[in-house]
């Protein structure tokens, strides 16, 4: 058994000096990704810092907007009548993920921070650049069906897993932080990296810095909005292909356009090549190609993932239709409209 160390602080400052400069501490919120992390001998923390004990746990109206606190549960998060009326495409992102009660323990902050689903990295016995820098990467022609088509490195090819995250990149989110050199904000654009050759870090996190909150803008694209998630079961399991999709209309012409992929990269995978190509033209079919070949002219297929691009490509233009004649795909009953 491994032993560890556990605290825990009552304020961020206590959280982020428990942290210090300790490479074999971690934060745990609900656990549901880091225990799991732990009884696999992927992370083998010397110390556990409980932080759910911090005052995070609040969302409050902020510029017209909300400051969503890291210790908000995914399930407090959805079912709040704010995110529900003013940002559904979120509360729709987070009901397609996991179970009810994995929502209920999970934070905002551990859901921003999960790793990958790929089933190299769980397996202690196989090689794995992001679990064990240099020592290779298994998937690459491997079992590589749930892989990434876009962003990839010769290093890694892992997907971000997150719902959540696809949402909050296509409504332009700021994620804050705080740390041993004070607070900062990080667009969400910046937050996940992709693997290049350096798969062991996900995002630009500095070292010793805790999430304190994820900030939404006021635009909520509450009229026009789908989280499409296509998966190889309906409930309980990670996307194959996502799509965040969100759209302002003049009559039939499209003014705004945001949309972003999940399952197909290291991390959420907006495109504002796309956003700018639909921007004055009408929201028909053939506008929604041209976006969705925009954003998978660069996709790379792995020995049997290919699918994934046909599969994205019909995604980007039902998500696209959704959003434009306002029926939302609905992940909580599980119709799809
Ligand atoms: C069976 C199963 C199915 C799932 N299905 C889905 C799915 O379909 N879609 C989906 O999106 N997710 C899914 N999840 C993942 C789930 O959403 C995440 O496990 C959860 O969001 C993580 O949040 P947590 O609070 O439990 O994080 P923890 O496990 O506590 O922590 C995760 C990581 O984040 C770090 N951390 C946590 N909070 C902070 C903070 N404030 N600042 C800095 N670091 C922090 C921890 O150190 C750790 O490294 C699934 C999980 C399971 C187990
Ligand atoms: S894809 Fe990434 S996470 Fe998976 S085995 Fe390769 S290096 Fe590891």
């Amino acid at each position: 058994m491994n032993r560890f160390d556990y605290v825990r602080p009552s304020t961020v400052a206590e959280a982020v000096q428990a942290l210090g400069s300790d490479p074999a501490a971690r934060f745990i919120a609900g656990g549901t990704n880091l225990i799991d992390l732990m009884k696999y001998d992927v992370e083998r923390p010397g110390k556990l810092i409980d932080i759910t004990r911090l005052p995070l746990d609040k969302i409050e109206e902020r510029d017209g907007g909300l400051r969503i606190g890291a210790l908000v549960t995914n399930a407090a998060l959805a079912y709040d009548a704010r995110i529900r009326e003013r940002y559904p495409l979120l509360a729709d992102a987070i009901l397609a993920g996991a179970s009810a009660q994995l929502r209920n323990a999970a934070s905002t902050g551990g859901n921003l921070l999960q790793r990958t689903r790929c089933y190299y990295f769980y397996d202690t016995a196989t090689p794995c650049n992001k679990r064990e820098p240099g020592t290779g990467c298994s998937a690459i022609g491997g079992v590589d069906r749930i892989h990434a088509i876009l962003g990839t490195s010769e290093h890694c090819i892992a997907t971000h897993p997150s719902d959540m995250c696809v949402a909050l990149a296509a409504l332009e989110a700021t994620v804050r932080v705080s740390g041993p050199q004070g607070d900062r904000a990080i667009p969400f654009a910046e937050f996940h990296r992709l693997p290049g050759d350096d798969p062991a870090k996900d995002t630009n996190l500095a070292p010793g810095e805790i999430i304190v909150s994820v900030d939404l803008p006021a635009r909520g694209f509450a009229g026009h909005h789908t989280y499409l998630k296509l998966r190889d079961r309906l409930s309980y399991a990670f996307a194959l292909v996502s799509v965040a999709a969100a759209l302002e209309l003049d009559g039939r012409t499209i003014r705004t356009a945001r949309l972003a992929l999940g399952g197909v990269a290291h991390k959420p995978w907006r495109n504002t090549d796309a956003e700018a190509l639909l921007q004055g033209r009408p929201a028909t079919r053939e506008s929604f190609k041209a976006a969705a070949d925009l954003v998978l002219r660069e996709a790379k297929p792995q020995s049997t993932n290919g699918f994934k691009i046909e599969l994205a490509r019909r995604a980007i233009v039902r998500g696209l239709e959704q959003a434009a004649a306002g029926t939302p795909q609905s992940q909580s009953d599980k119709r799809i409209q």
